[in-house]
């Protein structure tokens, strides 16, 4: 198996005494975590992190997605045993039964990970009246970590971890508005705000502070009429971004999960986490995994082709992600009336550096826009 940045990341941490806790994607509840002296670790994207799928294909078929294969073959490596326990919560069927698969995996192993999980209610909050079990399972997740890690919760030390939530998630949205301005590559920001994952928040915020500063002293590029948005679960793999770059197409705004749908929206600045995660959840920006959003997918993809003057939309389908591929082909259908074209690639858990088979498809649809 090879590992880079997400090992090296947890290595350090222990080192210095820290606590690392994995995060399921989509969206964990990592303000909480790091309010309680936990630092925590999504484990989005890892496809430059967990090469082989060995260890993941003993325990989990091989139709299933890259993000699910790479999670459950990180957390049961011999680097996945450096951490400190796992939170999840039910964001798609392929996660929602992956914890007893991991745990069967590390019972076979003699290891022992806490699990911390909560349930999102996925139907429309106002019709099923779901909000006090929700609560009860925020204050079940609350007492659990603080039991597991021997901490106590403060509603000032949360509001503060909210707020450096907030400070980063407003560095990603100057940092995306950068590359639209064509003054840092959407490769580049795109690995700035995947290696963010890795890294406690703090340096997070560094990082993306380093990267607006340098892209700041670049000059914008003129609209050229070929922008283009990119939406879909993860972002396209660099040999991509570069065949979209090269093919001449500018990503002047994304939809994708681990990057606009995560940091899009700041969470409400409050200490009671209960208040937060409600609004936090409800409100969130539509994601296909939250079911209850799915009405405003729509129009939050409308709205963000007119607001970004966008000629087109590029789909990257994670293979096996039924999520996305249940909606685009209503999606596609809704952008052909608006005389918007989309192009609709298919990434697997392969073929993330062979992209020649793609290459002709990109170059055929930015001679369309
Ligand atoms: S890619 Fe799709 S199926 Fe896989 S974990 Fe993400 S949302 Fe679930």
């Amino acid at each position: 198996m090879f590992v880079s940045k997400l090992s090296d990341s947890i290595r350090q941490l222990k080192q210095k005494g820290f606590r690392v806790v994995g995060c399921f994607p989509l969206y964990p509840t990592v303000e909480l975590l790091h309010s309680l002296g936990v630092i925590p670790i999504v484990l989005w994207d890892l496809k430059d992190q967990v090469r082989s799928l060995e260890e993941s294909d003993c325990h989990i078929q091989g139709f299933a997605c890259s993000v699910a294969r790479r999670l459950a073959g990180f957390v049961l490596s011999d680097e996945g045993a450096l951490l400190d326990g796992i939170l999840m919560y039910n964001a798609c069927d392929t996660l929602r039964n992956m914890p007893e698969i991991i745990q069967l995996g590390l019972e076979e192993k003699g290891r022992d990970l806490p699990l911390f999980r909560i349930h999102v209610p996925m139907a429309p909050r106002d019709q099923t009246g779901s909000d006090d079990y929700f609560a009860a399972g925020i204050r079940e997740l609350v007492r659990g970590i603080e039991s597991a890690f021997d901490v106590r919760f403060s509603p000032e030390r949360f509001l503060e971890s909210v707020k450096l939530y907030n400070a980063m998630r407003s560095l990603a949205v100057e940092l995306e508005a950068l590359a639209a301005a064509g003054r840092v590559s959407y490769g580049l920001f795109s690995r700035v705000i995947r290696d963010g994952y890795f890294l406690p928040v703090e340096e997070q915020i560094l990082a993306l502070e380093e990267a607006v500063r340098q892209a700041s002293s670049v000059k914008a590029r003129d609209d050229d009429g070929r922008g283009i948005i990119v939406t879909g679960i993860l972002p396209p793999p660099e040999a991509v971004c570069a065949a979209l770059e090269h093919a001449g197409l500018r990503v002047v705004g994304n939809d994708v999960a681990s990057q606009a749908r995560s940091y899009g929206r700041p969470a409400a600045e409050t200490g009671d986490p209960v208040a937060c995660y409600s609004d936090f959840y409800r409100n969130h920006m539509p994601c296909t995994t939250l079911l209850y959003t799915s009405d405003g997918r729509v129009r939050a993809i409308h709205d963000l082709i007119r607001e970004r003057n966008a000629r087109g939309l590029v789909f990257i389908g994670e293979k096996f992600c039924d999520c996305e591929y249940l909606e685009m082909p209503f999606i596609g259908k809704t952008l052909s009336a608006l005389d918007v074209p989309d192009l609709q690639l298919e990434i697997a858990a392969d073929d993330a550096d062979n992209v020649e088979s793609l290459r002709t498809r990109i170059e055929a649809f930015a001679e369309l826009l």
